[in-house]
């Protein structure tokens, strides 16, 4: 019995050891490679495996016509509406959501109450104003009736969500309209924030009105999703339908307008000389025609008319609708000539308060982006695209963002403003592509519509330079080391780019930059742009006015590329990791022949390595290892057939092996890209695939055939892969005395 008791307890301890030892041997291995299979949705009819839309896709469709009255005096905005509903689904409709984002400043909002705060020793005056309770301003819809022919309706509203009962189902293929009168009072953008509002100007008592989220908008109903009716809380944007609208927009007499879509009637509302020189913009192609002069602006913003002109506009398929108005608007527009042939208006809308800078590259960078993005994505179809000046935001609708960038009172402005000014409109003029005509729900993903923008943004930004400046642009989100510091910092901060929008952490980094970042590395460092472009662009046609999800772009990247790109998304938006690839061994052999003498050493002795980590040592190693060739013996007749032994032993005789070890000690894996500096000074560049880590992600040993002895290694040397520690990409590691450094000092 003892005996037997024995035999189990070493038994069990040999059992443990292997256990860890095989635990040991899982740890290199996390699936970081693994295919997305089943954490992307089941493809269906509606949504193809290859990541376009299915034979059976189908999207809702829902017009507008709207008579909006805006009243300067009390600052707020009357509003009726008549919505034509298409139900393209293939399912019957017991009710309707309507989304009432306004209703995210009213008594009953959610978005103070769910909002976060500390207490700290000094607050700003507008931190107090808000805890204090703001301005008492009513701020949410006055929903006055909702009507089908001439009936009320039932409704219920449910915070920012508002569901219209129906009597009868909307069929499957059927379409209804109904409509809806409301008011609201106008948000103070200034002092209570947003994406739309007033600024006031004191001096002249005068307000610039840029106005969205202004009436009550179709909730998106859709195949992955059913009714998008998720609340607005503040962070997360917008899922709206496509459509087409009629707009009629009363203001005062001597208020200019710019919103989206055609203006129908612009003899009834501009003079002689501003009808001409707007028919003279549309043939300008080289600079912007001002339509409404400074002086004629400055003319306006002194009095206040009496009475009112409306103001007639039309777009078509659009998924939203914004506009701006003021007295105090400069305006001026140029032709963008298309490489299909399409021909839009670049346009900017500014106060006095926005010139020098806008007058000049306001038009310019909204006609840059045009381009740009027109060759990236899909050509750009609506007939205007406007820049409309604030003074603290960027923010973007169909045709028309509200962009900011003032300078000082006296005209002067940095760098800095006239960079961050330029960004701003590329980005929110570019968001007319994304989302605005390639779709995606940004109530559920911010990354899809902000991380495909601002990756575009930085190719215009990098093309606007050519054109326009005589230095680089200081582009901030797309080069891989400017997102080091994010993707390295404390984990705990860090999310998945693929987060929900309200619960991210670092929005800009989370949702902007390293999506970008991520795009234009695997661009210019994985796939190649050639193949990159191509299926980016695949995706934008695809997409292009329809609704994506995220499994649509990444399983079209693929399909238009076969590049395998799961451990990709797994690592870049599915994960925390970051890139940290450390160079960590190197050790160089040559082949023993009789000749070389190397035969002479004792063998036994060799193969120590350098470690990289050994600060003393100061060179790669000034003898190398020798290793013995021992000849190919096939043990069947057949496979040592057509060896030559002798012609291998030629082709290694001489050559430099170099055996490196690498260890992924960030977690992302991640291509590498190999710097080889020779003793006679020349330089190579290799690069090996991410792929490199598929069977150990940890840690990695490859060997180099090298004609030419190495002085230097570095891993990444034009820091293209986000590696955050690079001290450790570089062997030897110190630079001082290293044999490169003595080649080019004449030492050696
Ligand atoms: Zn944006």
């Amino acid at each position: 019995m003892k005996n037997s008791i024995l035999l189990i307890v070493a038994f069990l301890v040999g059992s443990i050891a292997m256990a860890q030892d095989q635990k040991q041997k899982d740890t290199e291995w996390e699936q970081k490679f693994e295919q997305l299979g089943t954490i992307l949705p089941t493809p269906n009819v509606y949504r193809t495996a290859s990541g376009a839309p299915g034979h059976q896709y189908w999207q809702q469709k829902a017009d507008y016509k709207m008579k909006i009255v805006l009243d300067d005096s009390n600052q707020s905005i009357t509003g009726s509406e008549t919505i034509t509903y298409y139900n393209n689904s293939p399912d019957n409709l017991e009710y309707l959501w309507v989304q009432l984002d306004q209703n995210m400043r009213a008594s009953d909002s959610d978005s103070p109450l769910v909002g976060r705060g500390t207490m700290r020793d000094t607050l700003s005056a507008i931190a107090v104003f808000r805890l204090a309770g703001g301005n008492e301003y009513d701020g949410g819809f006055k929903i006055k009736s909702v009507k089908s022919g001439g009936k009320g309706m039932s409704y219920t509203i449910n915070k920012t969500m508002m569901r219209i009962d129906l009597d009868q189902p909307l069929k499957s293929g059927g379409n209804m309209s109904f409509s809806i009168d409301w008011m609201y009072n106008i948000n103070n953008r200034m002092t209570d924030g947003g994406r739309s509002g007033l600024e006031y100007f004191e001096k002249e008592d005068n307000y610039l009105y840029t106005i969205a989220q202004f009436f009550p908008r179709m909730a998106v109903y859709i195949d992955n999703e059913g009714w998008q009716n998720k609340q607005f809380l503040g962070s997360g944007e917008f899922a709206l339908t496509f459509g087409d609208y009629e707009v009629d927009l009363t203001v005062p007499s001597d208020f200019i307008v710019g919103a989206t879509g055609t203006l129908e009637n612009a003899n009834e509302v501009l003079t002689t000389d501003q009808m001409d020189r707007f028919e003279q913009a549309k043939k300008s192609y080289d600079k912007p025609v001002i339509i409404v002069t400074e002086k004629e602006a400055k003319k306006n913003e002194k009095s206040k008319a009496t009475g009112t002109k409306t103001w007639r506009f039309k777009a078509k398929n659009v998924r939203d609708y914004a506009f701006c108005a003021s007295r105090k608007f400069i305006w001026d527009a140029m032709a963008v000539k298309l490489s299909d042939g399409n021909e839009p208006l670049a346009m900017s809308y500014y106060p006095k308060e926005g010139n020098p800078l806008w007058e000049e590259f306001s038009t310019l960078a909204v006609k840059q982006t045009l381009e740009t993005y027109s060759k990236f994505t899909v050509e750009y179809t609506y007939p205007v695209a406007i820049s409309v000046h604030t003074a603290s935001i960027g923010m973007e609708y169909p045709m028309i963002c509200f962009n900011y960038g003032r300078p000082n009172e006296d005209g002067s402005y940095s760098d800095r403003l006239k960079h961050g000014m330029i960004s701003v409109i590329i980005h929110e003029v570019g968001h007319n592509f994304f989302p605005m005509i390639i779709n995606s729900d940004e109530r559920q993903w911010t990354w899809m519509d902000e991380g495909l923008n601002t990756f575009v943004q930085y190719l215009t930004e990098q093309e606007f330079d050519d054109n326009y400046l005589d230095y680089e642009y200081p582009s901030r989100r797309g080069p891989a080391a400017n997102i080091v510091p994010y993707m390295s910092g404390e984990n705990g901060l860090v999310r998945p780019i693929m987060t929900n929008s309200e619960q991210i952490r670092q929005f800009g980094s989370n949702a902007y930059a390293k999506p970008a970042t991520a795009l234009n590395l695997l661009r210019t460092t994985i796939m190649g742009p050639e193949l990159f472009d191509k299926a980016f662009k695949t995706y934008a046609e695809r997409w292009a006015f329809k609704h994506p999800t995220p499994a649509d772009l990444f399983r079209t990247m693929e399909d238009a590329s076969a590049v395998d790109l799961d451990w990709f998304w797994r690592g870049w938006f599915y994960g925390t990791d970051y890139v940290d690839v450390s160079l960590d061994n190197v050790r160089w052999f040559q082949m023993q022949t009789e000749e070389n003498g190397l035969e002479t050493r004792n063998i036994k002795g060799a193969g120590q390595g350098i470690d990289a980590n050994d600060k003393g040592k100061k060179d790669l190693a000034s003898t190398p290892e020798p290793f013995v060739f021992k000849e190919w013996e096939g043990k069947y007749r057949e496979y040592n057939q057509g060896v030559d032994n002798n012609r291998i032993k030629q082709a290694a005789d001489g050559k430099n092996f170099y055996e490196l070890t690498l260890k992924n000690k960030g977690g992302l894996v991640s291509p590498i890209l190999i710097q080889w500096t020779y003793v006679d000074g020349s330089v190579e560049l290799e690069k090996i695939p991410a792929e490199i880590w598929k069977i150990n992600e940890k840690e990695v040993t490859k060997v180099f055939m090298k004609d030419k002895e190495v002085a230097k290694i570095v891993i990444d040397p034009d820091k293209m892969t986000a590696d955050a520690y690079t001290d450790n990409n570089v062997y030897p590691r110190s630079n001082e005395g290293d044999r490169f450094e003595q080649f080019k000092e004449g030492k050696d």
